[in-house]
């Protein structure tokens, strides 16, 4: 069976925000091999969803749920993608409240975790983000790698312009 992809969480595998392991899902009682491990906002405590069941949609209704906070989606004029990502999309688990960036009018592709070698290559692309988050870039840039500083890395799935959110513990 092939496994369900994420248009705006494209590298939820590799990132082992869905991990290879075997779970009966608590959504459709079905034997799978592939268990979710990141955010799931809803008033029950399910642990263990399949991506099938994030893909349909069926996890978020079966338990009025949300994969990210609906209020913390960047101010965005597109009811089809804050759809798909709140109910049929993993989300990422930040250190604090997990933001949405958005671009071009739809919402952006979650490529990673920063760390500095990941940021480097794109950190013009970044400055607007880094200078509205309060932070230093320099701070950032040797403090990341450490921790000290969450970095969520997006990719405008049109222009491909990169965007980046930052928090700290
Ligand atoms: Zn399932
Ligand atoms: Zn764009």
């Amino acid at each position: 069976m092939q496994i369900p992809e994420f248009k705006y969480n494209p590298n939820a595998y590799l990132l082992n925000i869905i991990e290879k392991k075997n779970i009966t899902c608590t959504c459709c009682g079905q034997q799978r091999e592939y268990r979710y491990e990141g955010p799931f906002y809803s008033e029950d405590e399910i642990d263990k969803i399949c991506p099938w069941c994030i893909k349909d949609g069926s996890a978020a209704k079966k338990y009025n749920g949300e994969f990210q906070d609906s209020g913390s989606i960047e101010d965005i004029n597109n009811e089809a993608a804050i759809d798909e990502v709140i109910h049929r999309t993993p989300g990422y688990s930040g250190m604090q409240q997990e933001v949405w960036l958005a671009h071009c009018g739809d919402l952006c592709a979650f490529i990673g975790f920063a760390t500095a070698k990941l940021i480097k290559p794109v950190l013009s692309e970044l400055k607007e983000d880094i200078e509205n988050s309060g932070y230093e870039i320099d701070d950032i840039l040797e403090s990341i790698d450490a921790e000290e500083y969450g970095g969520y890395l997006f990719k405008c799935l049109h222009c491909g312009k990169h965007r980046l959110h930052l928090d700290t513990a």
